[in-house]
């Protein structure tokens, strides 16, 4: 097997990898990276161009899913396969990255924005072939027929890894993976028999896992830390992710309202969140991949976000819990614009509780210290960091150890490293040296293939 990492980077960015099983080659995941606009934000898509003979897709994501219509475009011929839940959300995701990139255009002037059209969403759409999951299904031909296998991957609705076996070797492929069960999708499954070549991310290579922060005492001090702020007045915003991410707080915060442990306050949502709560709760109906109820909403009694907010500066219109995305308070979006009425107040708090990239708006805010200033480039507002700035560990991510546990059951002669920064690439590098001392671990140089057997 050869690979190509078509990411542009060593990074989590645009997540892209070529697999030639002989003269099959296929894509798995084709991403947009999330911290560069336009052009530079699509893998190489120019190794790829109307030779790509199958087309793997993990998982919803936009570092996994965004430039998608690109690459269907350059190869029209090939299905894309992956879980029927994803089948429902990928077109959804994918119309409001195009309207993102409209707003780009105008706001940025990126002329080469948007980088697709609604037709090309509609290709994808038309390509799009369910994988049942725990089954086999082959693609290719003759020699090059490879036997797939996808196994549910956590993380978020409708994730997926997969095996491939090609001429009696076996590839694994993690896609992004969480083993613990969170509310709306359970644990990864994925079988633990012996793989030749494993293919891994490595999100939280560089994250020390704290015992302590087990997810249980983890949601409680998050729970405690809500309540404090909305009794003493103050708002709470809680910057989520529309997908996934904001469906499990609901959840998580429905649940502790069942058990009357939740203050009373108006809870708010922004408006793709809440559009995308009605795809979970259609997802779970039509392949119990997930579960996700919209009863949820009613019983919180959630308030769809107006845009009306506030001048910035100045509190909230009325205090409360604000879930809204972006979950790493990207510029312009709800997360970012209540948080300009949060941050000069020392009543109220933003709480994160997902992966923040150090160089976002968010990951910007986790580093400025108490009383610090924080500037809203565009709103002609800088703050005063007053309120409480705090960060929960509930990632959507496997622990560095549980990957190199898995990686010891799996007992590869190749581990190739994905989906990490160099810091957490260069940990693993160290870790699965020690664990697995005959194997050969693999940091692909982006755009240089690597052969593997
Ligand atoms: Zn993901
Ligand atoms: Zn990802």
């Amino acid at each position: 097997m050869r690979l190509t990492d078509l990411n542009s980077g060593r990074d989590i960015g645009a997540n892209s990898l070529l697999l030639e099983f002989g003269e099959h080659r296929m894509v798995v995941d084709c991403g947009m990276h999330p911290k560069h606009v336009g052009k530079p934000s699509l893998p190489r898509l120019g190794l790829v161009e109307g030779t790509v003979d199958s087309i793997v897709l993990t998982h919803c994501h936009l570092d996994h899913l965004g430039s998608l219509p690109l690459l269907v475009r350059g190869n029209p011929r090939s299905r894309v396969l992956t879980s029927a839940a994803n089948t429902l959300f990928a077109q959804r995701l994918l119309r409001n990255s195009l309207a993102v990139m409209g707003r780009q255009r105008e706001e940025l002037g990126v002329a080469d924005l948007p980088l697709y059209t609604a037709s090309d969403i509609e290709r994808v759409e038309a390509a799009l072939s369910a994988v049942p999951l725990n089954n086999p299904r082959r693609v290719g031909r003759g020699e090059d027929e490879v036997e797939l296998t996808f196994h549910r991957a956590g993380h978020v609705a409708g994730a997926t890894g997969f095996s491939a076996v090609h001429r009696g070797v076996r590839t694994f492929v993690t896609g992004d993976v969480h083993f613990t069960p969170q509310r709306t999708v359970p644990a990864a499954e994925f079988p633990r028999t012996p793989a030749d070549i494993l293919i891994m991310e490595c999100t939280r290579g560089a994250t020390t896992t704290v015992p302590d922060a087990s997810r249980a005492a983890e949601e409680r001090r998050l729970l405690r830390g809500i309540n404090r702020v909305i009794d003493r007045g103050g708002s709470v915003l809680i910057p989520a992710f529309a997908f996934g991410r904001m469906q499990e707080l609901l959840v998580f915060l429905d649940e502790a309202a069942g058990r009357g442990e939740l203050a009373d306050c108006p809870i708010f949502c922004s408006g793709l969140g809440l559009d995308l709560c009605d795809y979970l709760a259609e997802a779970s109906k039509r392949t119990r991949q997930l579960s996700f109820d919209r009863k949820v909403l009613d019983r919180l009694g959630i308030i769809a976000l107006r845009k009306q907010y506030a001048d910035p500066g100045r509190r909230p219109r009325e205090a409360g819990i604000y879930l809204l995305s972006s979950g790493m308070l990207v510029e312009k979006t709800p997360a970012w614009r209540v948080a300009a009425n949060i941050l000069d107040h020392e009543e109220s708090a933003v709480f994160f509780a997902g992966y923040c990239d150090p160089d976002s708006p968010g990951g910007q805010l986790i580093a400025t210290p108490p009383g610090g200033e924080f500037e809203f480039k565009g709103l002609d507002h800088v703050a005063k960091v007053r309120a409480e700035v705090e960060r929960f560990h509930l990632s959507g991510h496997a622990d560095r150890e549980e990957l190199v546990a898995f990686a010891k059951d799996l007992s590869p002669r190749h581990v190739v490293l994905t989906h990490g920064d160099p810091p957490a690439r260069e940990w693993m590098k160290v870790a699965l040296a020690e664990a697995l001392p005959k194997a050969k671990v693999h940091d692909p140089e982006p755009g240089r293939p690597l052969d593997l057997v």
